[in-house]
């Protein structure tokens, strides 16, 4: 078994037909973007205990049983679990998984699941050759509530569904990125609270050019007046060590080019982006006092990684403020590499991603983890994996309107980074 033939999630070209017929949330016309209110309750507070075994018939990843690592999810109308690690360490493995269970990706090269076994579950689906119970064939669930739903109700015409061609994975790095600055804020010696006064000031991102990135005048900006760019010392020091190890993971790619630029952060004392010109371009509560930054998709068949669109996003000729097709622009790799290592830092809390991108980012994860150019939490249940849908502390993005918490809609030209203080504090609306 070592191809999964079901389609994964949002990653399918007939995935448009599903979204066809959505109705954009009526923009109020400001420039904000849609960081909604999310429940920021204590992590596994909020996950509704399933009650649904592994094998049984579900609708909604909530309904099926989770057990420590290793959460339920209702994979096409049968209930699984979540792998223990980003991905399997072979098709078929016990060690990310309980016992009468085992792991394959969905489909090659994305994230593990770990598959019911048949002669240990009640099977609500079918027994494949290798005893695991798979869905029946054109068994769906409800794709508002469920990870893994769409498009099982055979195509019409949308041609066969498969994960989205990555392509080779480019070459591991030949440098040893020894030269890369630090991440770490500190004050040595310092209490906590002075580590947090510290790591925590507002500064203006400065230089404006660095080693892999590019804060140039966006929004209004000028570049002599950079209003819109400060932030806090640690997630400066962060971005700053991420963008260079991208610049030197990439550095024998010839695909691409390596330069990120940076969009809003907060102004100079702490308010949201256009506080000052009567306009804050992002809700209450995201983008205060430098916790915050939104920053541009690596991208392909552009002069530079500028803010911008990396798909199609409109429906019917209507703006629909999110990708509606492929994001046949962006840069996978480099993208996956940038924030793999944001998520090197203890303070990283999540990255927000447009719906159709979290599940390529997510593939191309388990290829540069496996591959070794990706190490540490990327790689495990806590980085690229702890998804689902939408908030955690791994990728943040969702796949429908129905779903939405807060990342469905203006993450097609940007991604979102939020950090967590020294102090634990998040904001509320990150
Ligand atoms: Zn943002």
């Amino acid at each position: 078994m070592t191809l999964r033939s079901i389609c994964l999630a949002a990653a399918c070209s007939t995935l448009l037909a599903v979204f066809v017929g959505c109705v954009p949330a009526a923009n109020d016309g400001q420039t904000g973007e849609g960081e909604g209110d999310v429940d920021v309750g204590a992590e596994g507070e909020g996950e509704a205990a399933g009650t649904v075994a592994m094998g049984g018939v579900c609708s909604c990843d909530s309904e099926c049983e989770g057990v420590g690592d290793n959460s339920g999810v209702c994979v096409y109308g049968v209930c699984f679990q979540t792998a223990a690690s980003a991905s399997c360490s072979g098709n078929g493995s016990t060690a990310e998984c309980q016992a009468g269970s085992r792991c394959w990706p969905l489909v090659d090269g994305g994230p593990g699941l770990c598959w019911p076994d048949c002669d240990a579950h009640t099977c609500g689906g079918t027994c494949d050759a290798d005893g695991s119970c798979a869905p029946s064939t054109g068994a769906t669930c409800d794709e508002t509530c469920a990870t893994n739903c769409l498009n099982t109700a055979g195509g019409e015409g949308e041609g066969e569904a498969g994960p989205v061609d990555l392509g080779t994975p480019p070459p591991a790095p030949t440098t040893s990125c020894a030269d890369i600055p630090s991440f770490e804020c500190t004050v040595a010696g310092g209490s906590t609270a002075a580590i947090e006064a510290f790591c925590g000031e507002l500064i203006v991102f400065d230089p404006r050019q660095g080693d892999g990135y590019d804060d140039y005048a966006i929004n209004g900006e000028t570049s002599s007046n950079q209003y819109r760019s400060f932030i806090r010392r640690d997630v400066a020091m962060l971005v700053k060590y991420a963008a260079a190890h991208t610049r030197c993971t990439a550095a024998n790619w010839d695909f691409g080019t390596s330069v990120l630029g940076l969009g809003d952060m907060s102004e100079q004392n702490g308010s949201i982006p256009g506080t000052s010109d009567g306009q804050p371009g992002h809700p209450p509560g995201s983008h205060e006092r430098g916790y915050d930054m939104d920053i541009a998709y690596y991208q392909l068949g552009v002069a530079n990684n500028r803010l911008r669109e990396i798909c199609p996003h409109t429906e019917g000729g209507q703006e629909a403020y999110h990708c509606t097709g492929e994001p046949t622009s962006l840069d996978v790799w480099r993208t996956t590499v940038f924030i793999g290592k944001l998520m090197d830092s203890p303070q990283y809390l999540t990255v927000g991603v447009d719906g159709l991108v979290g599940p390529i980012l997510q593939q191309a994860a388990a290829v540069l983890c496996d591959e070794g150019t990706l190490t540490g939490k990327a790689c495990t249940a806590n980085g690229f994996a702890a998804s689902r849908n939408s908030f955690g502390r791994g990728l943040s993005f969702d796949v429908s309107e129905a779903s939405d918490i807060g990342w469905f809609f203006f993450h097609h030209h940007h991604l979102h980074l939020s950090i967590i203080d020294k102090l634990g504090n998040i904001l509320p609306n990150w």
